[in-house]
């Protein structure tokens, strides 16, 4: 069986590109170029040096002791949190930037939700003096203050999307019209694993470099390049595919994938798309998708604002389906209980949706000779106010 893309763009029974008529000329130039460009020893180089001089890589893979006395197992944690903009997002937005380039286009457009994809976005594109529009949800624009000032500080214009829940896929829906409207010089960077092909495979390759590194830091530490676990949290998973990359088929890693379960899985105030979701199309894409039975798409829940999520990318929804990765959905109440745990046991302070990948060591045994790798996959920083409402700090 193969956990990667096929060249009719699809996971197993999974992915494709269910587009409008007239977003398939933007889509195939994609399709056409992306291998071919990413190929290029040019752009290989430039994206290496850009990864290593301006986004900090290769970010540690530090050995967590005090946590992995606790568990009593060997707790490895790779920190995305150290990537310039304070998560892994910027490994994507870096990627694509140059790729937008190289075809020409010169108005970069992007949606977001928490404001995390939105920020590394308008970094890149002020790196590469290039115009950015950012789609946001009104409701989002409101709860992420913060990220919209950086936005407007990188010089990015922030277009509120006001139709439906006035959040992420009202924000996708606008992007996606813009993109219509302007084919020719406009690119649309895409912010995780999701959307039509290429989009997933090209995400995940520019974000498996998480895993490349891994490997060859895990080496150097421990004389093995394959953990026996690897575990990251997904929202559309971009993270976690990086993460996963290069164990897909390294039948002894055991991949773990962690969901938003929000107030509870069965409360109707969740984001567990694995245990919720039907097949279904969203955004140009047949994958896993939370949805009512006459395939409304159900309004997801999750306290942090990047697992707020209806689907999952086509490869996670493989990975569930094929039983090749383990899902388990983690609360609300449990991620923000481990962004303190966190921080008081390792002086991190997570990302909420970061701090969702933890709770697996409740969840799960893991024995004293188990090399668990977790993703940490950004920096609190971004939180502190959703923590401070929380626990009355
Ligand atoms: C955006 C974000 C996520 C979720 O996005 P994925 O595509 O699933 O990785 C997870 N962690 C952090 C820190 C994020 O900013």
């Amino acid at each position: 069986m193969s956990y990667n893309v096929n060249e009719k763009g699809y996971y197993g029974e999974f992915g494709g590109a269910f587009i409008p008529e007239m977003l398939y000329p933007n889509v195939e130039e994609l399709r056409q170029n992306y291998l071919k460009i990413t190929a290029e020893p040019s752009f290989q180089e430039e994206f290496d040096s850009l990864l290593r001089e301006y986004v900090g890589r290769p970010t540690p893979l530090y050995f967590a002791k005090r946590l992995s006395e606790q568990y009593n197992t060997k707790i490895y944690l790779k920190r995305e949190d150290l990537c310039h903009t304070g998560a892994h997002k910027v490994n994507n937005t870096i990627g694509q930037i140059l790729l937008a380039k190289r075809l020409g286009k010169t108005r970069i457009i992007a949606e977001t939700g928490a404001g995390q994809h939105g920020v590394a976005t308008a970094t890149v594109c002020a790196l590469m003096g290039l115009e950015c529009i950012v789609y946001m949800g009104e409701v989002d624009i409101k709860r992420q203050a913060p990220n919209v000032a950086r936005m407007k500080m990188l010089g990015a214009t922030v277009r509120p999307a006001t139709s439906g829940s006035k959040t992420l896929k009202d924000a996708t829906n606008e992007a996606i019209r813009d993109w219509i409207n302007n084919p020719l010089d406009t690119y649309y960077i895409i912010g995780s694993v999701v959307g039509p092909h290429p989009y997933p495979d090209m995400v995940a390759r520019f974000q498996s470099v998480i895993s490349k590194e891994i490997k060859a830091q895990l080496l150097e530490k421990e004389g093995r390049e394959n953990p026996d676990y690897v575990v990251a949290c997904v929202g559309g998973g971009s993270n976690a595919a990086g993460t996963y990359y290069h164990f897909l088929d390294e039948k002894d890693v055991n991949i773990i994938a962690v969901e938003a379960a929000g107030l509870g899985v069965d409360s109707g105030e969740s984001a567990a798309t694995s245990a919720l979701g039907k097949v279904g199309v969203i955004h140009g894409s047949k994958t896993l998708l939370m949805q009512t039975t006459d395939g409304q798409i159900t309004e997801p829940y999750s306290i942090s604002a990047g697992l707020d999520y209806p689907g999952v990318g086509p490869m996670h929804a493989h990975l569930f389906a094929s039983g090749r990765a383990q899902f388990i959905s983690i609360t609300d109440a449990q991620a923000m209980d481990w962004g303190i745990k966190l921080s008081k046991t390792e002086g991190l302070i997570p990302a909420i949706e970061s701090a969702h990948a933890f709770a697996v060591l409740d969840e799960m045994k893991f024995k004293p000779e188990d090399i668990v790798v977790i993703n940490l996959s950004g920096r609190g920083d971004k939180d502190l106010n959703t923590y401070i409402d929380y626990f009355n700090l």
